[in-house]
């Protein structure tokens, strides 16, 4: 397991208020700017992942042997996309750089760090890595980028700069958009925070659900979601959940899980039915699997030990399936279901242990709970 660090104090540090990475959620929700800075900012793994994969990039950089083999195939992806964009001509590359919008009279207006930089003598080509699941807007209308190209033209007075985005776990190729007016772009994103400094000042926030809210770190807590109605909601913005209100609010989200997925069955029943509009089911690909366990072990250890096979868990036995299939066979020969249970206990009592706990949340009943 790949240890990832957690997110430091520099880490925060690099961080604008309005800065580039949250323009797009703010585009789309301005009340979550503040909603978001009441939320606790909590490191995730997968942000942590995202760190480790961008730190990877660099050509030069050696790819540490706890990383796995999809991982570094995320990395390489990368590298091959990176060097398309390193014809002949550049003169120079940087990553993790900073840059700075400046409105017209020189003062800021945000600053943030864009993944790579390579420059030719009369444009830039600016590469942002996203090494999420989640599809994110094409370069052409990505905020984040338009601000990332915005500034870099500002500073080194070019009028054309090439920005990419690409998700190397997405089967999509990247997409790639000429930014050119770097006056408009920064007029744009000033009056973008702008709106969100006024609607604060005036005590007016404006929530406005969508797919967006699963980036923003408010929606456990958020009001419009939280009454569930898929409208605007005006007025302040709740507090974090109160221990008391736990209960209340346990039973509201699950049932909300539970009508979440209910409605997904049945919207997939209506699709199916062509009682739908605007959507379609779209298969993909099942998990790879091994046809034979038995060949697969055999072209395996022609690499490595059995034991390490088993210490990396790359092979294990289904103890359920394991069960009911000699079960199976038991009863055929009348032994009852109990004693089917007793005979697969002893018998695999040696080899038998339990994989890592896990937690789930249980109401305690009134009585205990005083
Ligand atoms: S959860 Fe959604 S609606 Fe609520 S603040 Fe965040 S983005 Fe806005």
């Amino acid at each position: 397991m790949v240890q990832f660090e957690s997110k430091t104090m520099t880490e925060n540090l690099k961080h604008h208020e309005y800065g580039p990475s949250g323009l797009g959620l703010l585009e789309r929700c301005t009340g979550s700017h503040s909603a978001q800075a009441l939320a606790e900012d909590r490191d995730s793994e997968a942000a942590a992942e995202g760190r480790l994969l961008h730190s990877l990039v660099p050509y030069d950089t050696p790819i540490p042997e706890t990383v796995s083999i999809d991982q570094e195939g995320l990395v390489d992806r990368c590298r091959q996309i990176l060097a398309t964009y390193m014809e002949t001509g550049w003169s120079d590359i940087e990553y993790e750089r900073r840059v700075t919008l400046r409105d017209t009279d020189g003062s800021e207006i945000n600053f943030g760090t864009v993944d790579v930089l390579i420059r030719y003598p009369d444009h830039t080509v600016i590469i942002d890595w996203k090494f999420g699941r989640v599809i994110v807007p094409s370069a052409e209308t990505n905020i984040q980028l338009a601000n990332y190209a915005a500034a870099i033209m500002q500073e080194l007075g070019q009028d054309r700069c090439i920005g990419v985005v690409y998700q190397p776990r997405s089967t999509e190729p990247p997409t790639e958009y000429v930014f050119s007016d770097a006056a408009t772009i920064a007029s744009n994103i000033k009056y973008l925070i702008q709106r969100e400094k006024n609607q604060k000042l005036a005590g007016l926030y404006v929530y406005i659900p969508g797919d967006w809210c699963r980036g923003c770190r408010a929606l456990s807590t958020c009001n419009a979601v939280r009454s569930e109605l898929p409208n605007n909601s005006y007025g302040k913005h709740n507090p974090p959940i109160q221990p008391a209100d736990t209960l209340a609010e346990f039973r509201r989200a699950r049932l909300a899980e539970r009508y979440g997925r209910s409605a997904i069955d049945e919207i997939k029943r209506a699709i199916v039915a062509n009682q739908s509009h605007g959507l379609a089911l779209v298969e993909r690909p099942g998990n790879r699997k091994f046809k034979s366990v038995s060949e697969t072990l055999d072209i395996a250890t022609e690499n490595v030990e059995y034991s390490q096979l088993v210490d990396a868990g790359a092979i294990s036995i289904s103890v359920r399936r394991l069960e009911d299939l000699l079960a199976k066979e038991w009863r055929k020969a009348g032994v009852s279901v109990e004693e089917c249970k007793r005979i697969f206990r002893e018998k695999f009592n040696d080899v038998l242990t339990r994989g890592e706990s896990r937690y789930e949340i249980r109401e305690i009943p009134d009585d205990e709970s005083q």
